[in-house]
């Protein structure tokens, strides 16, 4: 009998992943392909949405190749996937009618003021779990809708469809035959009722959305249409889709309330499991999600911090010192100092995420002195990732009154050992990386390998875990305090609302 696998694709903002995963849980082949991201303006962040079906394409094509060489054969396909980002497209054509509108660009800031000016924080909150911000997909919608010439007519006429990056993949590996998203990445779009799990009607009239645009909303695992627009995968069903860090907390087995999971990517997002929907307090700078929806299991819900540059700090600050290879140089120059000699950097370039939610905060240098070097820029970078996360891990225990006392991660930063033991250091608790890489693939596979009965419970997959590695604390509390200190006095010399007041 030749081997089954599902072929696991997560689509995310710097590359696109493809797993073949077997019907052990395990992932047996990983391919990778870069994707560019462009800034054509201050605060704006786009994709091409073609390029990133391209390279869809591209790591599919290397996963069928190895599947045919071990003689096996793909059974299903699972995806996950970049949250919030917007993909517009036309209905006949199925051509992008604007670049995608990434999770990081700030575009629509001012119809988030508007919106806040207007007193709709609460009823937003109330009814989506999210606060206002230019990162959810609502506001970058209608900021389409107000700025591409003819958009709204068209989309009034029913000619376009608006997507999260899921249901653009999914339109574009079944040919237009089925415009879907999960219920976790349309948790993200703020047009969801998070009691309904549908999208709202007064929302839809509140961002001018179109209700017939909008992708059918479905179960994370379940029938998303089978595969006809590539060769190799004709007739295959895709059984599963899910947004990045919800797969993700899925591959580390987070299944109960009380433990707790930061994603490391360009951005990085902590996510844990809530007992019951409840919405969080105002000024927490969290917000209430769905988690995902599975059949036998239902909604469940979870509590999630975002923060907009983690990763991409350390590109950002390799560009800048103009090295050659950005990620690597800066990392590797880095290493080469033994501390940041008490340079903090506070990477606000597009404004600070949770828990401070501040859209006029900007990237900040603190601490230089005589003796500072590039490399303690570069450290500096390396740390305010940790940092980040240790601010809304704390924002995080307050809120659910769990004491969370292990960080599970994952993501591309978390193969830096130093960054690990730093985290660790100053969160005074123990971090645990998970024994694979990409493990929001990984995630995505298990729930479509339930669609496929490959395994029935949420304990079956828990069995999947492979082994993991943990940092412990080493640093002494006193020293992690005054560190912790430093960085707080930084964030508020980045936020100039506070500077100026
Ligand atoms: P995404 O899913 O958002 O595309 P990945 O999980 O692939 O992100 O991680 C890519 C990010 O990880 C990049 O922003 C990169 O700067 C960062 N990164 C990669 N290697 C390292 C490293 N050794 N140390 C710190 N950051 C790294």
């Amino acid at each position: 009998m030749s081997a089954g696998y599902i072929l696991a694709i997560d689509q995310g903002t710097t590359n696109t992943k493809g797993m073949l995963v077997s019907r052990e849980g395990q992932p047996v082949f990983r391919a990778s392909a870069a994707v560019k991201v462009s800034s054509p303006r201050a605060g704006w962040v786009e994709q091409d949405a073609v390029e990133l079906w391209n390279s869809v394409l591209s790591v599919t094509k290397e996963c069928l190749a190895a599947a045919e060489r071990g003689e096996g054969r793909v059974e299903g396909i699972a995806i996950s996937n970049q949250r919030e980002t917007v993909v517009a497209w036309d209905r006949t054509t199925s051509t992008p009618v604007a670049p995608a509108v990434l999770w990081q660009c700030r575009r629509s800031a001012a119809i988030c003021e508007e919106l806040a000016a207007d007193h709709c924080e609460a009823m937003l909150r109330e009814r989506t779990g999210l606060g206002i911000d230019p990162l959810f997909s609502a506001s970058k919608m209608r900021w389409l809708l107000e700025n591409v010439a003819g958009l709204r007519e068209r989309a009034a006429a029913g000619e376009i469809c608006f997507g999260t990056v899921d249901s653009w993949l999914i339109w574009m590996l079944t040919q237009g035959k089925h415009h879907a998203c999960d219920v976790s990445n349309a948790s993200r779009t703020q047009l969801l009722n998070l009691d309904a799990t549908d999208w709202d009607a007064d929302l839809l009239k509140l961002f001018g959305v179109p209700r017939a645009a909008l992708p059918v909303v479905r179960t994370s695992s379940g029938d998303f249409g089978e595969c006809s627009g590539v060769d190799g995968l004709r007739g295959i069903p895709i059984v599963s889709a899910m947004g990045d860090s919800h797969a993700a907390m899925a591959g580390h087995a987070c299944f109960s309330p009380g433990s707790v999971k930061a994603t490391y990517g360009t951005g990085s997002s902590l996510m844990t499991l809530l007992p019951r929907l409840s919405r969080s307090r105002e000024n927490s700078g969290l917000a209430a999600t769905i988690a995902w929806s599975l059949p036998g299991v239902g909604v469940q819900y979870a509590l999630e911090g975002n923060i907009s540059m983690a990763g991409s700090a350390v590109q950002w600050v390799g560009e800048f010192l103009g090295l050659a290879d950005p990620v690597n140089d800066a990392v590797a120059l880095a290493a080469s100092v033994s501390d940041s000699d008490g340079v903090c950097f506070v990477p606000a370039m597009l404004g600070l995420g949770a828990p401070h939610w501040d859209s006029v905060a900007r990237g900040t240098v603190t601490g230089l002195g005589r003796t500072s070097r590039a490399g303690h820029l570069a450290r500096a970078a390396l740390e305010a990732i940790a940092f980040q996360v240790r601010d809304v891990l704390t924002a995080m225990v307050e809120e659910s009154g769990c004491d969370l006392s292990e960080l599970h991660v994952d993501g591309g930063a978390t193969r830096n050992d130093g960054l690990m033991q730093f985290q660790a250091d100053i969160l005074g608790r123990s971090v645990v990386r998970s024994g694979h890489e990409d493990l929001s693939a990984l995630g995505a596979a298990w729930f479509g390998g339930m669609t496929l009965g490959w395994w029935n419970t949420l304990a079956d997959l828990t069995k999947l875990q492979p082994g993991a590695e943990t940092f412990h604390p080493r640093m002494e509390a006193a020293e992690a305090e005054a560190r912790c200190a430093q960085w707080e006095l930084a964030v508020r010399r980045a936020r100039l609302r506070e500077v100026q007041a």
